[in-house]
């Protein structure tokens, strides 16, 4: 059972009620900048639909959404040039989900991190 905080930011975001520098966006998707980078490209994606988690999207959007989250997703890392054969030479996605996970913000994000060398994927607790 996922229970959807409406009032949570990217809810709002989606509302038009905050502002964000959008990089795309799809019939199902946005993409914007994070606003507290933690990479020279941080970039947050996100399904307009109101999904908590990965899992929660996975198990219950539509398959049109899905494809258009991945879509966007992979569309964003050719846009900044982060892919692999690109200029910033790769990229990590990210996404955080619960406590456990440390999920700030109770919408579905991914986050695509890349513009330099990252750092090892996780650090002790
Ligand atoms: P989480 O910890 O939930 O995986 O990540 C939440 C992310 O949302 C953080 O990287 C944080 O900087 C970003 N964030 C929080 N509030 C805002 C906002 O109002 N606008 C934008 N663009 N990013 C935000």
């Amino acid at each position: 059972m996922y229970v959807y905080d409406t009032d949570n930011i990217f809810a709002k975001i989606l509302r038009g009620e905050i502002p964000n520098n959008t990089v795309v966006e799809t019939e199902h998707s946005l993409a914007f900048h994070d606003i507290n980078p933690h990479a020279p490209v941080h970039v947050l994606v996100i399904p307009k639909g109101p999904y908590v988690t990965f899992d929660h999207f996975a198990s219950e959007a539509s398959d049109a959404e899905i494809i258009d989250f991945n879509r966007t997703v992979a569309k964003v890392a050719e846009m900044l040039e982060v892919t692999p054969g690109a200029g910033h030479g790769g990229y990590r996605l990210i996404s955080n989900a619960g406590e456990a996970g440390v999920q700030e913000v109770p919408h579905l994000h991914v986050h695509i991190a890349g513009g330099h060398r990252l750092g090892r994927m996780l650090s002790p607790r």
